[in-house]
């Protein structure tokens, strides 16, 4: 296949291009760098099949030669970066995804979506089904990515329905991994980056709120398989293991062999309290799961962050 993945540099979009690279097919990345990093793909320079377009996908998209695939994996996805970026996600999550649809439409490529637990808010039904519709504040801080997610899915349904495009949507809950941002602002690096230098661990809120963290591998197996699926409605991909923040911190204190304190800080506004996945859809459409536990995919995750930091 030749596919292009926008936001390929990034800390999703570059190991599922790593991936696809890995099973002979050609990736074209197309990012603009905005939270993505070349650092990402630069094993990849030279590579036969690899080509890297530095882009803004909410631009007018020109791809030369024929495409089977995009995905759309664009977008500002920490809470830090979107809410330092609030116009740039709405703007990728609507016309980003508005341009990547129209190109799946002229090539006759088949789409998929990087969508995200987002869609649930702060969720009243646990674990979250891909049949709940969520409870999101449209006007809070999180808005602005919730709610491009949201109508990034509506778009996809639409050129899905009436212009026949070939549709995934993906369900993206919290991922972890090597190649994440040492500042992007998330529970995970901030909680290794913190550890690794003896710095306090910094717990929002009382910690008591949960997360279900998923290994990138897992992430991308998910994501392969549902492409190579005819799913068209969307899946949840997920590791169904969830924690409390508190419990988080304390496990990668306990990895890294730190002895930094934990302090508190003010929970962010709309922080979601709880979240899990349901993943009956994934298991039964796609015969997946997650394989790597969440400890192992910490130690690979500090191992990185330590050569990365250089400590
Ligand atoms: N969080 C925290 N300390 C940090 C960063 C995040 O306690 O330094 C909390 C955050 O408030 C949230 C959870 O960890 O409850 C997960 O946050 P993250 O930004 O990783 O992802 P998301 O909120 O998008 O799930």
């Amino acid at each position: 296949m030749r596919v292009l993945i926008t936001g390929g540099a990034g800390f999703i979009g570059s190991h599922l291009t790593d991936r696809f690279l890995a099973e002979g097919h050609t990736v074209i990345v197309m990012d603009n760098l905005s939270t993505g990093s070349t650092d990402n793909i630069a094993h990849l320079a030279g590579h036969e099949n690899f080509l890297f377009v530095k882009q803004d996908v909410t631009n007018y998209l020109y791809v030369k030669g024929p495409l089977d695939a995009v995905l759309h994996f664009a977008s500002p996805a920490s809470p830090v970066d979107y809410l330092r970026l609030p116009i740039q996600t709405l703007k990728v999550g609507a016309l980003g995804t508005h341009k990547a649809l129209g190109l799946a439409l002229a090539k006759g490529a088949r789409f998929l979506l990087a969508s995200t637990s987002e869609v649930y808010g702060d969720p009243l039904v646990h674990p979250q089904t891909e049949d709940y519709w969520g409870n999101v504040n449209p006007v809070g801080m999180r808005g602005v990515y919730d709610e491009a997610k949201r109508f990034a899915e509506a778009m996809t349904m639409a050129y899905h329905r009436y212009h026949g495009v070939d549709t995934r949507i993906v369900r993206i809950f919290n991922t972890f991994g090597p190649r994440m941002r040492l500042e992007d602002g998330r529970a995970v690096p901030n909680f290794i980056t913190q550890a690794l230098k003896g710095e306090p661990l910094t717990v929002y809120g009382d910690g008591s709120q949960t997360r279900s963290l998923i290994y990138v591998d897992d992430e991308v197996e998910g994501i392969y398989r549902l492409l190579m699926s005819d799913v068209t409605d969307p899946v949840n991909i997920g590791n169904p293991r969830e924690a409390t923040i508190l419990q988080l911190a304390e496990l990668i204190r306990d990895l890294t062999g730190s002895t930094s304190q934990i302090t508190y800080h003010p929970l962010p506004q709309d922080d979601p309290k709880i979240r899990q996945p349901d993943i009956t859809h994934a298991r039964a459409a796609l015969n997946w799961e997650p394989k790597v536990p969440v400890e192992e995919g910490l130690a690979r995750t500090i191992e990185d962050f330590r050569r990365r930091l250089g400590l």
